[in-house]
């Protein structure tokens, strides 16, 4: 009670008169019978708004001369009023007294929130938070106000506080995850900000073992689509996600998480990798210039993705005795044939030039690339073809669908793979040597991918100590 008198003591005399006459109407209110108290939480006429809106008086400078209830105040209004004081005065005890001397703008007023909706105007929304054409045109005028709510869109919302005689106190706009525009009204004077939250970025570690396929166990290590999608492109090079994946395969990999004032607001880049297929272990670390490279130093880019189709159309039939008649079929079956669905999109393994796309009765629809004196790679069984002859394609453009045209049991892409004439096993050759880092940037690269793969091996330790 003590803490209370001093606290009394340091507020400004409007306050002192204030805290006087709600003390006067809680000793009023302690002898009214309860049953009453509670008979009026029930009547119709006691809003929601009503009961927010005293509170504010009590926190908000009342200009000279204005008295507490609202000029219009009925008796039934006053008395509500009363019994909100009286609410919040044993609610909030002398913590909420605290906040009001240490700052007195700060309010806890209950806010609206006006969501926007598909075809509404600015003018429509304020009209909905009942602000009068004086409020909206003054709004208007602050140019942080006029800047970024121009640029309001439907699902986004507009929160508004407002004084007990129904006039704007405070308009917050969040901008996006990070920034908030605030708006404050008091003695009739506006001033606006834009609060940003500090972003941090922390470094997330994630590590897995594949059990059924790789897409589930990236869902099960927490990954998003996304990430699973990265980790597949950043490895593509080397791993044929569709064919190549075994039970026991691992990935191990840190990446970024953003946080603003420690609230998590989304994931960044794959900082670094690991992938050990079929005892074969590769890595990756994402180095300044935004590309992957080896931990040794070469680019993850190569001139052939390994596997022409999209591995998560495949990998959901992941079946490793599905997988054992490849190899046995590598005498007469010169390529690799990926089951999929019917229209499963295929991409060009390299760059090339189309030297053939026709259709007959074996191939079925097919498409053969040139990539240049050395290689060559053929689609077939395709669904469609989206290329010409004669026409030039990138690396991973799509070329066609998967389908199962010419002499087929099923729907499926053979693809081959021609070195110097020769058919080679797509899934095994030897693909052209990726380039390395530049020169001038392997010291600074040495250093960050040394820190990288040291911070996965040490946190796939602690993974395991932790397992066992
Ligand atoms: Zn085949």
């Amino acid at each position: 009670m003590a803490k209370l008198i001093t606290l009394f003591k340091l507020l400004p005399k409007k306050h002192q008169l204030l805290l006087s006459l709600l003390s006067l109407a809680i000793l009023v209110l302690l002898f009214i019978p309860t049953d009453n108290a509670e008979a009026s939480k029930q009547t119709p006429a006691h809003n929601a708004a009503v009961r927010y809106d005293v509170p504010l008086a009590f926190r908000t400078p009342a200009a000279p001369g204005e008295q507490l209830a609202p000029a219009s105040g009925e008796p039934q209004e006053s008395e509500q009023a009363a019994e909100a004081i009286t609410e919040t005065i044993v609610e909030q005890t002398s913590d909420a007294l605290e906040t009001e001397v240490d700052k007195q703008s700060n309010s806890m007023a209950e806010l609206e929130h006006f969501e926007v909706k598909s075809g509404d105007t600015l003018a429509a929304l304020f009209q909905r938070a009942s602000l009068s054409a004086r409020e909206v045109y003054d709004i208007t005028q602050l140019p942080l106000a006029k800047k970024h709510l121009i640029t309001i869109l439907p699902g986004e919302e507009i929160t508004i506080g407002k004084n007990s005689d129904g006039s704007l106190q405070l308009l917050q706009y969040r901008i996006d995850a990070v920034s908030t525009l605030t708006i404050n009204h008091i003695n009739d004077a506006y001033t606006e900000a834009v609060q940003t939250k500090d972003v941090e970025s922390r470094q997330h570690f994630v590590s897995a073992e594949i059990h059924s396929n790789f897409w589930s166990a990236g869902v099960d290590a927490g990954l998003n689509p996304a990430q699973i999608m990265q980790l597949a492109t950043i490895f593509g090079w080397d791993v044929d996600f569709a064919l190549d994946i075994r039970k026991g395969d691992s990935f191990s990999l840190i990446y970024e998480q953003e946080f603003a004032d420690g609230e998590f607001l989304r994931n960044g880049n794959i900082l670094a990798a690991e992938f050990v297929n079929q005892g074969e272990r590769y890595t990756a670390v994402r180095y300044t210039d935004g590309n992957y490279y080896s931990a040794e130093g070469r680019s993850m880019r190569k001139a052939f993705l390994r596997s022409p189709v999209d591995f998560k159309y495949v990998s959901s039939n992941f079946n490793p005795k599905r997988l054992h008649p490849v190899t046995g079929l590598v005498r007469p079956h010169r390529g690799v044939d990926y089951v999929a669905a019917i229209g499963t999109p295929i991409k060009a393994a390299g760059a090339g030039k189309v030297v053939e796309a026709g259709y007959n009765q074996y191939n079925g629809n097919y498409v053969f690339i040139r990539h240049n004196t050395t290689y060559t790679t053929k689609y077939l069984h395709l669904n469609k073809r989206t290329v010409n002859q004669g026409e030039s394609v990138k690396q991973g453009q799509i070329i066609g669908t998967l389908g199962k045209t010419g002499r087929v049991t099923g729907a499926h892409l053979h693809y081959e793979f021609i070195v110097n004439g020769v058919h080679r096993n797509p899934r095994t050759v030897d693909l052209p040597k990726a380039e390395s880092i530049a020169q001038q940037e392997r010291p600074a690269f040495e250093q960050l991918s040394k820190s990288l793969m040291a911070a996965i091996d040490h946190q796939k330790q602690v993974h395991v100590a932790m397992q066992n």
